[in-house]
């Protein structure tokens, strides 16, 4: 081989944030507090504080490797320590807030977390499971609502004595910036742990036109939490071209973010279907309220953006869906759909069709897919297999043990997707191979819940499974066989899994049947529950 003769220059997130003061330092940041006045500052700002944010956790002790978690809404803070927290080299563990204080503490626990940035809207969260995290020996207060409590660290005070520049250190683009754990559908959760150079080239390949094409001029809204998979890599493509970044803090209801699409002039915003059916039902009782113009792109994945949604906006509103498909084991867009050249002549059917798919990969990402007993099969547009996909931005193993067998030998990783791959490569997914049931974007696992069901004294069997609903596109329903001469009602099963799970996880309804169908290897036959009452929640919205 003849070595190309240009330099090893490592693919760090340090290059981004001196970016920010070296070219961007006029670009804005502005953030929705909890009492819903702005908060604005610039980039230069933003510089200096993250550098005043690395020197008061060095100053605590933190070094390269370390996990710093964050517990944190959206906003400038969490955005500072996005970069400074990789830039010195240790790892930025973001905790999601929906998930029931058991999860968080394991999570935490497994990620030997030492340093914990808590919102002081959160704090009685946090309280919930500090005591099942002894690793964590400093817990940061933001002041998001209110001054932090006496006797704790206010993240404030902390940076006021830190000087306005840290002399990062040289990170190697393999080191890991971020660590995301998913949301333990089988299993406990696993932790997915993003390199810097995994997340750069992340960063470089959303921000292509053919992609999301985030550049300079835009304003990018990250609807998508920044404890969900990174905000979809929305804030290092922002920071990287120098856009506008608006955050939108804990007001996440449809009129809210109108409100702040309007008002900063929001070109790209990106979040789950549950937030868009919001904004277009909304949009579409009041199409004159709201100036929408400056708005280029909308963003939809986590589930399905369904094609009536996508051909509403876009026909009553004029606004364009970019539809996407990704998982926190890819760090995380892996396809996008965007139609062909060759396309354009194509009727309006055939456009929606394509548009409302998954689309295809991204540069770099590789994708096939495959049937139970592993054979590779065909691009026709009919055939279901599980999706493998494989790439620089896709994970090589989990951090820790578990759920390491969904690495296959040649290199690719099984995303328990069922899809449909066609002929150009446009991704359809159509089922999942576990049963998990998607709400609002967040995933609730019905084998935990069937579990602490069939612990409950009067209940001898339960399956759980998936009922289509208006507004969170999923809710769990449970069907249940009570024991012979025993039975509970709703409110008492409810009030027994309330003890163990967060409140969106209970089940809408219980279906008291007499048996549940089975598979022809005795396990509960979940498509069968499907079909047969799928449509309950719809037909009885009083649920
Ligand atoms: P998470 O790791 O929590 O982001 O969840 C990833 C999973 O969400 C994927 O494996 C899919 O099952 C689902 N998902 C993500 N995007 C889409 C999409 N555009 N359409 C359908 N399902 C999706």
């Amino acid at each position: 081989m003849l070595t190309g003769r240009m330099m090893n220059f490592p693919l760090t997130l340090t290059h981004f944030l001196e970016r920010a003061r070296t070219l961007y330092a006029r670009s804005e940041i502005v953030s929705r507090r909890p009492d819903r006045s702005l908060h604005r500052y610039t980039y230069a700002d933003f510089y200096r504080r993250a550098c005043r944010l690395a020197g008061a956790l060095r100053r605590l002790g933190v070094k390269p490797g370390d996990r710093v978690a964050s517990l944190c809404w959206n906003h400038h803070q969490h955005l500072e320590l996005y970069f400074a927290v990789p830039a010195m080299g240790a790892v930025l563990h973001t905790l999601n807030l929906r998930l029931h204080p058991n999860d968080l503490g394991y999570i935490a626990r497994h990620a030997e977390d030492r340093v914990l940035v808590v919102d002081r809207s959160l704090l009685p969260l946090f309280e919930k499971f500090a005591g099942a995290v002894p690793s964590i020996e400093r817990v940061i207060v933001i002041p998001d609502d209110g001054p932090a409590p006496s006797g704790r660290l206010d993240y404030e005070q902390l940076l006021a004595p830190e000087p306005d520049t840290f002399d990062f250190p040289k990170v190697d683009e393999h080191a890991a910036a971020m660590l995301c754990y998913t949301s333990g559908t089988t299993g406990n959760p696993k932790g997915v742990l993003f390199s810097h150079r995994s997340t750069v080239l992340h960063t470089l390949v959303s921000c292509m036109a053919d992609v999301l094409g985030v550049c300079g001029e835009d304003a990018v809204l990250p609807v998508v939490p920044m404890f969900h998979a990174a905000a979809w890599g929305l804030p290092y493509d922002a920071v990287a071209t120098g856009a506008k970044v608006v955050m939108p803090g804990p007001h996440l209801d449809p009129a809210s973010l109108l409100d702040l699409m309007a008002q900063e002039r929001v070109t790209v915003a990106g979040g789950v279907p549950t937030i868009w059916l919001g904004i277009l039902a909304l949009l579409d009782q009041e199409p004159k309220r709201w100036d929408l113009s400056a708005m280029r792109t909308m963003a939809i994945g986590g589930s399905a953006a369904p094609a009536a949604m996508i051909d509403g906006f876009q026909k009553r509103h004029g606004l364009v869906v970019t539809h996407a498909w990704g998982m926190s084991e890819l760090n995380p867009v892996g396809t996008l759909s965007r139609l062909k050249r060759h396309h354009a002549d194509a009727d309006d059917a055939t456009k929606l069709s394509l548009r409302a798919s998954q689309g295809f990969p991204l540069p770099f990402v590789d994708q096939r897919h495959v049937s139970d007993t592993g054979e590779v099969l065909p691009w026709d547009g009919s055939t279901m297999g599980e999706l493998e996909v494989r790439g620089p931005w896709v994970a090589s193993s989990y951090y820790g043990d578990e759920g390491n067998d969904r690495f296959t030998k040649d290199g690719w990783f099984k995303t328990g997707d069922v899809v449909t791959i066609d002929s150009e490569g446009y991704l359809r997914i159509t089922d999942r191979s576990k049963d998990v049931i998607k709400s609002g974007g967040e995933w609730i696992s019905s084998v935990a819940l069937e579990n602490a069901l069939m612990a409950h004294p009067t209940v001898l069997e339960a399956a759980v499974f998936a009922g289509r609903h208006a507004k969170w596109d999923e809710r769990p329903l449970a069907a249940v066989v009570f024991k012979p001469g025993q039975s509970a009602t709703k409110e008492e099963l409810s009030a027994h899994l309330e003890k163990h799970f967060a409140k969106y996880w209970v089940p809408d309804a219980y279906l008291f049947v007499q048996q549940i169908p089975r598979t022809s290897t005795g396990k509960f036959l979940k498509t069968k529950l499907r079909e047969e009452y799928g449509d309950y929640l719809l037909k009885n919205p009083q649920e």
